[in-house]
Formats: C-alpha cells, sequence, structure tokens
C-alpha cells in the first residue's frame, strides 16, 4: 500500500429481520478502519474498479424498493464521490427484497489529516485512524 488515495470496501448483511438501527454496521468510515485489516472485503486504488464492485453488490442484493433512499443514493453518488467528491464516502444502506439490511461502504484511505492542534478537534471527536493495511500516514 502506497499513500496514494485507495478505497477499502466493507460488506455487512444482516440476518432477516433486523430492524434498522439494531444492525452492527457503523455508519461511520472511521469506525471501519479501526476495525482489523480482516474486516475489509477488498482494496481499490483505482475508483473505476471501486465503482464496479459497488454495482455488482448493488445487483446481487436487490432492493426491496428501488426508491429506498440508501439504494438511490449509491446508484447516484458512487461514482460522483469517486470521482469528483473523493473525501465523501460511497455507501449504500437498505433492506433487500429477504428483509435483510445490506450496508456496502468504500472508505477512502489514507483520512483526510487532522487538524493540525488538537485543541482544533471538539472533544467528542477521534483523530482519524491510519490505514489498516499499513499504508504511511501524509
Ligand atoms: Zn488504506
Amino acid at each position: 500500500m502506497t499513500n496514494e488515495l485507495h478505497w477499502h470496501a466493507y460488506a455487512y448483511t444482516s440476518p432477516q429481520g433486523v430492524v434498522p438501527g439494531d444492525d452492527e454496521a457503523p455508519f461511520d468510515a472511521d469506525d471501519w478502519l479501526r476495525r482489523p485489516a480482516r474486516a475489509i472485503t477488498a482494496t481499490f486504488e483505482k475508483p473505476e474498479a471501486a465503482a464496479v464492485w459497488m454495482h455488482q453488490q448493488l445487483a446481487a442484493n436487490p432492493p426491496w424498493s428501488e426508491g429506498e433512499h440508501g439504494y438511490a443514493h449509491a446508484t447516484l453518488f458512487t461514482r460522483q464521490y469517486l470521482h469528483i467528491d473523493q473525501d465523501q464516502t460511497p455507501w449504500a444502506y437498505y433492506l433487500d427484497r429477504h428483509d435483510r439490511i445490506v450496508m456496502r461502504l468504500l472508505a477512502p484511505c489514507p483520512r483526510p489529516r487532522p487538524p493540525s492542534r488538537p485543541a482544533e478537534l471538539y472533544p467528542w471527536e477521534k483523530p482519524p485512524p491510519p490505514c489498516p493495511l499499513g499504508a504511511p500516514t501524509p
């Protein structure tokens, strides 16, 4: 791994019947990156490859309704986030046709540089996690 921008893919599918919010999938990319490296499903150095992964994941796990916000969000914004707004995290979060919560997330890494002075962090903020695969921090 270099310190070039790359994306770590994370995938979570709940058992049937889990209520959204009661699942075990954190929503913050930092929380995923703090998990052990074995939690990573795949790592992509090219945005095109990351986009293909997300597309395949959505196709393999059809939503209960294509109008679901967390499904539509991924179909609308994944490419924009991967190519233009690269500090944004592409994500999908929706109920599939088997009544399971599907969460897919592409965490951009390395994370944005932390504030230069710790005092600039709000008390509830933690410094961003390092690359779980050991890429040097810029
Ligand atoms: Zn990384």
